[in-house]
């Protein structure tokens, strides 16, 4: 197949039966509960955008291991302009969804994978490498999408995995067998799991000699017997489920908790098992893969809120306030910084003993770094420029009511010829883009906390080099 259309994704998803709780329920219908179908549509864009005349070429690739056209989101990159190209495509979708899409996850885990099971194999003469090479091939025939198992629930922050109480606070193998391992553990966060064919596990931290059965990496289908997905509460899902006040498809992102109640796991989908010393490569690639991935689609997301700014300029009659145009500017900037240092990652990458192709690390850290702190600051701006009511703008329900909504229209009205059902749909939008919780944590704790990025960064950066520049240019070094 090489190229689903949304309809077929769709479809595919509906064959799949994975355990599911919310609200203390069991699911059965994933595909049509409105508040996992605001994910799905959001991957969904993924399929559909490759549909599209315009976006076509961008989306997708020959791929020279099957031979068909494939997404990109299963085509780990074997040049720069196929590391520009992840950029490009999740700034596009950022801006069409205007919230988290989804699918980089997958990616940014198939990605590290191609590269770290390659080292392993030179190291220990292992096989992960061509295994892996025939679920990439797997996953590019079906045009699955998967999604990252990489945070462990981690229990006391202070002990190593070995060391905590109840060692199942981290993923860990609990049994080999002939055929295959079983493993237990929980992983917390997972962004859309539920919209996911596949799981991609792996390790979350650096492991040490002596912490074997917790170096683990492997792939299963998201509906594999003893793996439950539990959904979490999000600012804005009683909306979502109420079918009232959301104002568009994408509505919000949700990231559950993924239970792997002892789960067996065949050989062959089984990519590392006991190698310690790898557990921290394969954290580290797909951490720097995942920050330059979110300096595409933040960029986008803020590309929303400016327009959004510039359309409730328009509708409130501010369009030629001085300070409001100074406030788009910082809106802009701070996209285009994001979207440029997320770029030059990709300029700077090289290739990899395998042949993949990996960014800038340094870079797509302080990429990852500046939306921590500057996505707040697009977001206090925007809400800057639109007024109170992102806080508290009555329901569609009332604007329907016969008694109130009329009066309510009238009060709401905005500049002159402006109908007041464009300002309120602006205004919901607005709210969305400012207070939907999963999307604007992940801007601080997705692909890693804050301090992780600053870590990397000294990791990374090369501090001799600096220190002797300035030590020459003082005179005290030739
Ligand atoms: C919306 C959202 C989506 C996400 N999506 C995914 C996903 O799809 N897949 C996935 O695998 N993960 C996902 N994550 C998880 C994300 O990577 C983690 O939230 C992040 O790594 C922080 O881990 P934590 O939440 O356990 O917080 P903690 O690690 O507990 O961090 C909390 C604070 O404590 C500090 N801290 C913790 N331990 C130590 C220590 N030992 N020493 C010093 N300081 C410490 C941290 O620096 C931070 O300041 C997502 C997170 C969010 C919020």
């Amino acid at each position: 197949m090489g190229v689903m259309t949304k309809a077929e994704y769709l479809e595919s998803l509906r064959r799949m039966h994975p355990t599911v709780y919310m609200f203390g329920e069991r699911m059965d219908n994933v595909v049509d509960n409105p508040r996992l179908r605001a994910g799905i549509e959001a991957t969904g864009a993924t399929y559909e955008l490759a549909e599209m005349d315009q976006y076509r070429d961008l989306m997708i690739k020959q791929s020279p291991l099957i031979n068909e056209p494939i997404n990109r989101f299963n085509s780990p990159p074997m040049s720069v302009d196929d590391l520009v190209a992840r950029v490009k495509i999740n700034r596009i979708l950022g801006q069409r969804v205007g919230t988290c899409h989804q699918r980089c996850t997958g990616m940014d885990c198939l990605c590290a994978l191609s590269i770290v099971t390659y080292d392993v194999d030179q190291k220990y003469g292992t096989r992960y490498f061509p295994r892996f090479m025939e679920f990439l091939k797997y996953m590019q025939k079906h045009d699955y999408t998967a999604n990252a198992g990489v945070t462990d629930v981690k229990g006391d922050r202070s002990l190593s995995p070995k060391d905590q109480p109840d060692p199942d606070v981290y993923l860990h193998v609990v049994e080999r067998r002939e055929e295959g391992i079983v493993v237990r553990g929980a992983k917390a966060h997972q962004t859309g799991s539920l919209s996911s064919h596949e799981i991609i596990v792996l390790p979350t931290r650096a492991l040490r000699p002596g912490e074997e059965e917790f170096a683990v990496a492997f792939a299963l289908p998201s509906d594999t017997p003893g793996i439950i997905h539990v959904v979490g509460r999000s600012t804005l899902d009683m909306r979502e489920l109420e079918g009232c006040d959301c104002g568009n498809l994408y509505y919000s992102k949700y990231c559950p908790t993924v239970i792997f109640d002892d789960v067996f796991v065949p050989w062959d989908r089984v990519f590392l098992c006991g190698e310690v010393e790898f557990a921290q490569e394969l954290v580290m690639r797909f951490s720097a893969f995942h920050r330059q991935s979110h300096g595409g689609c933040k960029s986008g997301k803020i590309d929303c809120m400016a327009g959004a700014a510039l359309a409730m300029m328009e509708y409130n009659g501010t369009e030629k306030v001085g300070h409001h145009k100074q406030k788009i500017i910082d809106m802009i900037h701070r996209a285009e910084t994001l979207y440029g240092c997320s770029l030059a990652a990709s300029y700077e990458g090289h290739q990899e003993p395998s042949g993949v192709w990996f960014i800038d690390t340094v870079l797509a850290n302080a990429s990852k770094i500046h939306e921590g702190k500057e996505m707040a600051e697009a977001i206090r701006l925007m809400i800057d420029i639109a007024g109170g009511y992102v806080a508290d703008l009555p329901s569609e329900r009332d604007f329907s009511n016969e008694a109130v909504g009329p009066l309510l229209k009238k009060y709401l009205a905005g500049a002159k010829g402006v109908d007041p059902d464009k300002r309120i749909k602006m205004y919901r939008l607005i709210e969305k883009l400012a207070l939907e919780s999963a999307d604007t944590i992940s801007d601080i704790h997705g692909g890693g906390s804050p301090e992780a990025h600053r870590l990397t960064i000294l990791r990374e950066s090369d501090l001799d080099s600096r220190k002797k520049a300035a030590k020459r240019l003082a005179g005290i070094e030739a």
